[in-house]
């Protein structure tokens, strides 16, 4: 195997992109957090999958062996708030909502991980990290309860950059907090209250805290030292600053090498939330006619780094663009190999598969990528128009194709069954296009064969000012 392509990314950790070096040679062990599972996901939550989905899609694409681990925080305060809402064991309150959450990567096409442990099933890891703490002073116990020692790290804000002095020493932030020898100290293990779910532990019976749950789950599977950490913006503060201020408060060395983080996703150019109704899950936008195709299309198509604005506006033209790609695609399988091929249109497609990976290398930068991609598909059509397809072409750019594919996951309108009303819907759609196609080009041979293929699915098409409107019959 060739040796993996080499590639920057930005690192929060000293906010600078930097070359991607992993510690073992071509593998990135990727930690990516997961979903709290008191809810559906929204599609701010996706948007972050979909990007980390990227990202490893990415990496293997450019060479690199792929481990990526997401975490699933079954045990919170928002998961036992809600099992006790709902009179209900844990486990019984998470569990549709971990269904749910699969179900979404599903829809939208997302690559499975390799591991997606649960937190409840890692209590005796994190218990140990925080015995850990304890022993190296700097974590202690109060009150059946186990807070980490923010005096202990003198570098504490070495990601975030926020500086712990700023908040007032003996400050109560929270009534049932007071056990605490400072406020800055967090929580890494909570004593239960009369009702919860609980574990036992040297300290009594209690539970992990969040960020010990990550620190604890992420070095089990990935090692003490691993390469890229994953999350949206909103994890760096107080989520991943406290990890790495547990992890390498227990272990001595570096924990993450790489942080990278997604920029938050807005709905009509606002924060998502409950009062304003904008907080969509993925089933949401089905209910509205929206296809994971699409979703997925418009997600990947906005740099990880930029608030991603979504509308249904910018779904419509996902789903345009998306067009283009079926209709390119349909051209490619059915045009005639009467012409000379070779060069015409090997070199354009090998500038193309460079210009597409050297964008990908340069931090995930999918507008050129994408960029890349379209000038090709112009570029070959006017080829196809011209006649220039050659013996073997055809199967050479469709590889090219499904190269891209590997990485965006949305090119071959054939593996979205679902993002249609019917199984043969994307079929329809394409053979309605490049008919379409062909009667632009006043190839009415063409144009009639495919009329004639649409009338065989039991199809019919009507010629409207804006454009073909196909039923079935
Ligand atoms: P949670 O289920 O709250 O633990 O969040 C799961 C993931 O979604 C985390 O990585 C969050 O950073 C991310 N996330 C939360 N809200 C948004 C948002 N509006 N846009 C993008 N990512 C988000
Ligand atoms: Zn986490």
């Amino acid at each position: 195997m060739n040796a993996p392509r080499s590639l920057t990314l930005f690192n929060t950790f000293g906010r600078r992109a930097e070359r991607f070096e992993p510690l073992h040679p071509g593998e990135a062990r990727v930690y990516t957090c997961g979903p709290t599972v008191y809810n559906h996901a929204h599609i701010g939550n996706l948007r972050t999958f979909l990007f980390e989905d990227l990202l490893c899609r990415a990496l293997g694409h450019l060479g690199y062996r792929v481990r990526q681990v997401m975490n699933l925080t079954d045990v919170d305060d928002k998961t036992i708030r809600g099992a006790l809402e709902q009179g209900v064991t844990l486990a019984a309150y998470t569990e549709p909502f971990i269904a749910s959450f699969f179900a979404d990567l599903d829809r939208l096409q997302v690559r499975r991980a390799e591991l997606y442990p649960r937190a409840t099933e890692h209590v005796p890891e994190m218990i140990a990290l925080v015995e850990r703490l304890i022993e190296k002073g700097a974590a202690y116990a109060s009150d059946g309860s186990v807070w980490f020692r923010i005096a202990s790290d003198p570098e504490y804000g070495r990601l975030s950059g926020i500086d712990p002095e700023a908040t007032r020493r003996g400050e109560r932030v929270a009534s049932d907090e007071y056990e605490k020898e400072d406020v800055r100290d967090f929580v890494l293990w909570k004593g239960a209250k009369e009702g919860e779910p609980a574990w036992d532990s040297p300290w009594g019976p209690g539970r992990p805290g969040w960020h010990i749950e990550c620190s604890a789950m992420a070095m089990k599977y990935l090692g003490e030292t691993f390469d890229i950490h994953c999350g949206g913006v909103d994890n760096i503060f107080p989520h991943h600053e406290n990890e790495i201020a547990q992890s390498e408060g227990a272990t001595g060395v570096r924990f993450v090498r790489y942080w990278v983080h997604a920029e938050h996703l807005l709905v009509d150019g606002e924060k998502m939330s409950k009062s304003l109704g904008n907080q969509y899950t993925l089933g949401d936008l089905i209910a509205r006619g929206a296809r994971p195709r699409a979703v997925r299309y418009l997600m990947q198509s906005v740099h990880y780094r930029q608030k991603l604005n979504f509308t249904f506006t910018s779904l419509e033209a996902a789903g345009a663009a998306l067009r283009r790609i079926d209709d390119f695609r349909f051209r490619l399988e059915h045009a005639a190999e009467g012409g000379a091929g070779g060069a015409a249109l090997a070199a354009p497609t090998a500038a193309f598969e460079e210009r597409f990976d050297a964008a990908l290398a340069d931090d995930l930068n999918v507008s050129g990528a994408l960029g890349a991609l379209f000038e090709w598909v112009r570029e070959t059509n006017g080829a196809i128009d011209r006649g220039a397809l050659g013996g073997g072409d055809r199967e050479r750019l469709l590889a090219a194709l499904a190269r891209a594919d590997e990485v965006f996951g949305v090119f071959d309108a054939a593996r979205w069954p679902e993002s249609s009303g019917g199984p043969e819907e994307a079929e329809i759609e394409s053979l309605v296009a490049a008919r379409e196609a062909a009667r632009q080009s006043r190839d009415w041979a063409t144009a009639d064969r495919l009329r004639g293929e649409l009338a065989a699915l039991g199809v019919t098409v009507e010629d409207t000012p804006s454009g073909p409107r196909w039923k079935r019959a």
